[in-house]
């Protein structure tokens, strides 16, 4: 068999889909050509022992902001000192700070930053990410960061899934006239982003001081009819409504929800929305307004989790840290944390029938641990008994 390769002596395999978490013990894989050929079988390739340890698929993380010049750690200590994450933005600093940092750099520094990024998902098991563009904010800019976006792709094994991000923030230069920066957005760089093919989606920053309801659905209705798929930074700060948006529109995803009110629960649960939940923001913000997961999942939400990773909120790249989160300041079992942040991940890209589980046919993407069960993930808290990740059949860490 030529491109095979065997994944031995798995002593407990672990995969979510629709209905939850499956498992399999003492158990082998078959890859043929980048994908699961076979679960369970042996044969006498190309084989690559686990002793016994544990197998599960790759994280998929399904919310990031990699592409930016410089991280912000000023603002860290900021924060540390007392600023407030709206203070600081309001003193220049939040996302417009690294608005200056792309506009300025050329492509190809960016190119090289964001491949650094890519590299450390990879170390943490993440082997697909949704990244969105946003720190451009003129047309230019936001197409330089597609862009970079577009050729990390072509040239890592990690999937990176591109979203436009235009309505992240409106730029210093738009403070006085907003309403032209959400014609630009609209008339200029969503024809224009569609025109190149770079974005499957569209995203926007649906909160008090960014885009309000009127103005996020005249921009993800834009872009539905240019043919990017809608999906929503919704309710972090304050309950402004986003969520009952997202479901009257039947975005693939809202996100964050920290302040989501009843009403909008129940719109997520009545349109099928999955919701993204991001603890590392309010983690790395040192708050406590953790978005109220089970109140989701008891509405019947589809939930992923994802890390935000972005230079100012949540400089985190770790899915497996994201799941202790989940699981001690969210009330997530293992079990629901795991499949939000593989299968749900993939479905709210639209992706579950191709990475986010083990299953005939599915990339092969697999990380190999030191590990025996799935409980040991959220277990081992700051740091990850991580011994191979495996994408699209090749090694791609721990060779
Ligand atoms: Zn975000």
């Amino acid at each position: 068999m030529n491109n095979s390769i065997q994944i031995d002596n798995i002593g407990c395999l672990y995969t979510a889909n629709e209905n939850g978490v499956q498992s399999y013990e003492n158990t082998s894989l078959i890859i043929e050509n980048g994908l699961i050929s076979s679960i369970g079988d042996s044969c006498e390739i190309n084989s690559i022992n686990c002793n016994g340890k544990m197998v599960t698929a790759g994280f998929v993380d399904s919310h990031t902001h990699p592409v930016f010049l410089n991280n912000r750690e000023n603002e860290y200590s900021m924060r540390i000192a007392g600023s407030s994450y709206e203070e600081i933005a309001k003193n220049g600093g939040g996302i417009i700070s690294s608005v200056n940092g792309v506009r300025n750099a050329s492509e190809d520094e960016l190119v090289e930053k964001l491949e650094k990024r890519v590299n450390r998902f990879i170390q943490n098991g993440t082997t697909t990410i949704e990244a969105k563009s946003g720190y451009g904010l003129d047309t230019d800019s936001e197409l330089k960061s597609l862009s970079v976006i577009d050729r990390v792709n072509q040239k890592h094994t990690i999937d990176i899934i591109p979203t436009f991000m235009g309505a992240h923030a409106i730029p210093a230069e738009y403070n006085n006239n907003p309403n032209d920066y959400i014609n630009l957005v609209c008339d200029e760089m969503i024809p224009e982003v569609s025109k190149q093919g770079i974005a499957l989606f569209n995203d926007v920053f649906c909160e008090e001081g960014y885009f309000n309801i009127a103005e996020t659905r005249k921009i993800l209705n834009k872009g539905i009819e240019y043919g990017l798929k809608p999906r929503m930074h919704a309710d972090e700060f304050i309950d402004s409504g986003a969520a009952q948006l997202a479901g009257e529109i039947g975005v693939f995803s809202a996100d964050h929800l920290m302040a989501v009110s009843d009403s909008g629960i129940e719109s997520l649960a009545q349109n099928d929305v999955i919701g993204t939940l991001l603890p590392g923001t309010t983690f790395f913000l040192g708050k406590s307004n953790y978005a109220p997961a089970r109140k989701l999942i008891n509405a019947g939400i589809n939930l992923a989790l994802a890390t935000d990773f972005n230079p100012g909120s949540s400089n985190i790249q770790s899915m497996p840290f994201i799941i202790s989160l989940a699981c001690l300041f969210m009330g997530m079992t293992v079990e629901e944390a795991f499949q939000a942040a593989t299968y749900n991940g993939a479905k709210s890209l639209g992706l579950e029938n191709k990475v986010g589980s083990i299953e005939l046919g599915m990339k092969a993407d697999l990380i190999l641990w030191d590990l025996n069960s799935l409980i040991e993930i959220p277990y081992y808290i700051s740091n990850h008994p991580i011994q191979k990740v495996i994408k699209n059949g090749e090694i791609v860490f721990g060779a």
